[in-house]
């Protein structure tokens, strides 16, 4: 019995010249009629066709090279597509040019219809030296790829076979798409969801593309908007996005749209592509030749990283110096004047000893980020993924999980919710694990500190040597995760490259002053609160009486000096040594002095001492605390005015050497995240159990480190 089943409609779609209609031909062979579209004198080619007991009605649309509404022929193709909804759309593609052929395969994804691709002309493409791995292609871009030759008949079956699968749905269909970058993805999301809310338009159009449109400035979907309720309000909203982003990024939406497409395709082929032979390439192309060579690529990004904390230790040290100084004024002016009491001693060493010394690294915070910004503005940040990327798949990680480990420098909460980006979710959960030895700002100042202190002249290389640490710690650390608890491989993807260009000051200066200010805020809030409580928990209770007389010890010792039984130097050092004393015995009673000590067993090992212990744990609140906290506790201690920095105190304290700086900067490095970031990091891993693994192991990893830098160091007769 012979029953009517409705045939699949196909549609034929790609450039100009990528050999669509040889494929028409061959596959519909006589069974053609040609037509008009209605309306306009663009011919319109038909066939029919019967693979495996299946009709197919196979359309020949016209060749365009986008689907924007320039031409005749691209609202014809995207009209047919949008409004026809074939059962599938052939995306014929000239492999011999497939850069620019892929661009208009990223505006059909954008459509969400099923889509194949017909890697045509590979035979060219072959000849020329350009050899696609069209399974990796397939898979970066979420599709079905089959190679064919038109002239040649080749790959007709495999092509008619992707048809009837992708109709039946055999692989699934998830198409990956375009990411505009964080501002254009912000206007896009909020004139989506507007045009979304009005429930009117015409089915077969998607929120998301129409707003996409709009920003692009498409005439055509203007004029389908324009018959909305709320056209009014949709147009104003499309019109302030477009004027914001070009004042952030500097350029026509049009223009960032292109460019992010492009970015994509050249990630996809930087990826599936090979070329054997002699190529053209444009000035990308040509930088990136350099920059992501798989041999020069990590030396070149190691360097920069190194150029970078260079950068922000050079000429971040006069600023800070400034402020280092307009901070001692203060003090001294505010010792002088207020009466001396507990309430003084709460403004002078409890908020400006710690607050006072967080914002001493402004400068070098704000010159971090604005280092950071430019990389991510000319286009290099997506490059240092690149290459980390190869790094990342050996260690069994997505090179997708570099970008939240990129975002984690600067923080580490941003971070964890960056690491939504991966699908898998135990790529997520390593990829949060590690994320935490990405050091982040806050943690800046505390090297800052301890470097300053004891590596004046070497402080970059010092701080580098840290954050490389942190970089390789977390490749390990992901390694053996993968083995032990999260095993299995991630898929491949797409590192957009978008092409390099020069950044607007503009944005510069919004991506430094956005970060720098979250610092600030940071530091007159949670800083500030917590240093009132260090401040509390080391004066209180107060010591009245002390185990020696240091004022008549000191007094001795000058008068030594005077009659000649001592030098100068020694007389000082004999000083320093009471004042020292005098100021452990003030605090090693408080409440924070005993909590100290109380951990000093577990923490003597490493080479610290109860002081870097409670710094350590005040280091839980946010890791800047650190370093207020080693204020407050030199501000509490010291007894007479003496304006000498936190630096100076530190260097010339005989219970520290340079090993167990080194030792102390380690454990900052990797133990921790602090409060908020642990916060985030329960909700976007969802599980107390990830929570309380992250904890205990960066911790215990952190003293095994600090352990073996100390004892080590001790053993090679560094200490
Ligand atoms: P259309 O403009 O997309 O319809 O392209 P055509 O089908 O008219 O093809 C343009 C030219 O490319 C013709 O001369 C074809 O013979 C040739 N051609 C088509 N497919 C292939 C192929 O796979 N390899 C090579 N070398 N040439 C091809
Ligand atoms: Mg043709």
């Amino acid at each position: 019995m012979q029953f009517e089943k409705k045939p699949l409609i196909v549609a034929l779609a790609g450039n100009p010249n990528s050999g669509k209609t040889t494929l028409f031909n061959n596959l519909t062979g006589s069974n053609q009629h040609v037509g008009n579209y209605p309306g306009v004198t663009v011919e319109k080619k038909e066939g029919i066709l019967n693979f495996k007991g299946h009709q197919i009605k196979l359309i020949d649309l016209p060749g365009t090279y986008s689907l924007s509404a320039y031409s005749i022929e691209e609202v014809i193709t995207r009209n047919f597509i949008i409004e026809e909804r074939p059962d599938v759309v052939v995306n014929i593609v000239d492999a011999s040019n497939i850069e620019r052929n892929l661009y208009m395969t990223t505006q059909l994804l954008e459509l969400r219809v099923p889509v194949i691709i017909a890697l045509n002309m590979s035979d060219m493409a072959q000849n020329r030296g350009i050899i696609t791995d069209e399974k990796l292609l397939g898979h970066l871009l979420g599709v079905t790829v089959v190679s064919t030759v038109g002239h040649k008949r080749k790959g007709m079956d495999d092509l008619l076979q992707a048809m009837l699968d992708t109709v039946n749905n055999v692989h699934g269909f998830n198409p990956s798409s375009v990411n505009y970058g964080k501002e254009f993805e912000e206007e896009l999301g909020r004139l989506t969801e507007t045009i979304d809310q009005t429930k009117q338009l015409p089915k077969d159009y998607l929120p998301r593309w129409i707003a996409l449109k709009l920003l692009e400035e498409d005439h055509e979907v203007d004029k389908l908007v324009r018959d909305l309720d709320s056209s009014e309000q949709i147009f104003v909203l499309a019109e302030e996005g477009r004027e914001r982003i070009k004042k952030i990024l500097g350029e026509d939406p049009s223009q960032v749209i292109s460019d992010c497409r492009y970015g994509f395709i050249s990630g996809a082929c930087s990826e599936a592509i090979r070329l054997v032979g002699e190529h053209r390439h444009d000035i990308s192309d040509k930088i990136d030749l350099a920059l992501i060579h798989p041999v020069l690529g990590l030396p070149i990004f190691g360097f920069l990283m190194w150029l970078m904390f260079n950068l922000t230790f050079t000429f971040g040290e006069k600023p800070m110096e400034w402020i280092e100084a307009g901070i001692g004024m203060l003090t001294d002016f505010l010792t002088a004047n207020l009466p001396a009491g507990m309430l003084t001693s709460l403004i002078v060493d409890g908020i400006i000893g710690g607050v006072g010394g967080v914002l001493v690294f402004l400068p070098n915070i704000v010159l971090l980020f604005l280092v950071i910004a430019l990389l991510e503005d000319t286009g290099y940040m997506a490059r240092a993924a690149f290459v980390m990327d190869r790094v990342m798949h050996k260690i069994g990680l997505h090179g997708k999980s570099f970008i939240p480990m990129l975002i984690g420098f600067g923080c580490s909460v941003p971070a964890y919710m960056g690491s939504r980006i991966l699908e898998d979710k135990t790529d997520r959960l390593v990829t949060l694990h590690i994320t935490t030895f990405m050091s982040c700002g806050a943690r800046l100042p505390v090297y800052i500190l301890i470097c300053g202190a004891f590596w004046p002249d070497k402080a970059g290389n010092v701080v580098f040597s840290i954050y490389a640490l942190g970089i390789l710690t977390a490749v390990l650390v992901a390694r053996v995760l993968r083995q032990v608890r999260f095993r299995g491989m991630s898929a491949p993807f797409i590192m957009e490259l978008p092409p390099y260009r020069i950044p607007t000051l503009r944005s510069l200066i919004i991506h430094m002053w956005e970060r720098s200010w979250l610092y600030l805020r940071k530091a007159g809030t949670i800083i500030l609160g917590i240093s009132v409580i260090m401040w509390f928990l080391m004066t209180f209770p107060q010591k009245q009486i002390f185990d020696r007389d240091y004022d008549g010890l000191i007094k001795a010792a000058s008068t030594a000096q005077i009659q000649g039984e001592i030098t100068a130097e020694e007389m000082e050092a004999q000083i320093l040594d009471y004042e020292n004393a005098r100021s452990a015995e003030k605090i090693r009673d408080s409440f924070a002095g005993r909590l100290g000590h109380f951990i000093e067993p577990v923490i003597k090992p490493l080479g610290f001492d109860w002081r870097l212990g409670i710094a350590i744990i005040s280091g839980f609140a946010a890791k800047e605390v650190v370093v207020s906290t080693m204020g407050t506790i030199y501000g509490v201690g010291e007894t007479d005015e003496d304006s000498s920095t936190l630096r100076n105190s530190l260097s010339a304290d005989p219970h520290y050497s340079k090993l167990i700086a080194y030792a102390f900067l380690v454990f900052v490095l990797l133990y921790v995240p602090c409060m908020a970031a642990m916060t985030v990091f329960l909700h976007e891993s969802g599980s107390w159990k990830e929570l309380a693994f992250q904890v205990i192991y960066t911790t215990g990893l952190a003293w095994l480190m600090a352990f073996i830098v100390y004892q080590g160091g001790r053993l090679l007769g560094l200490d």
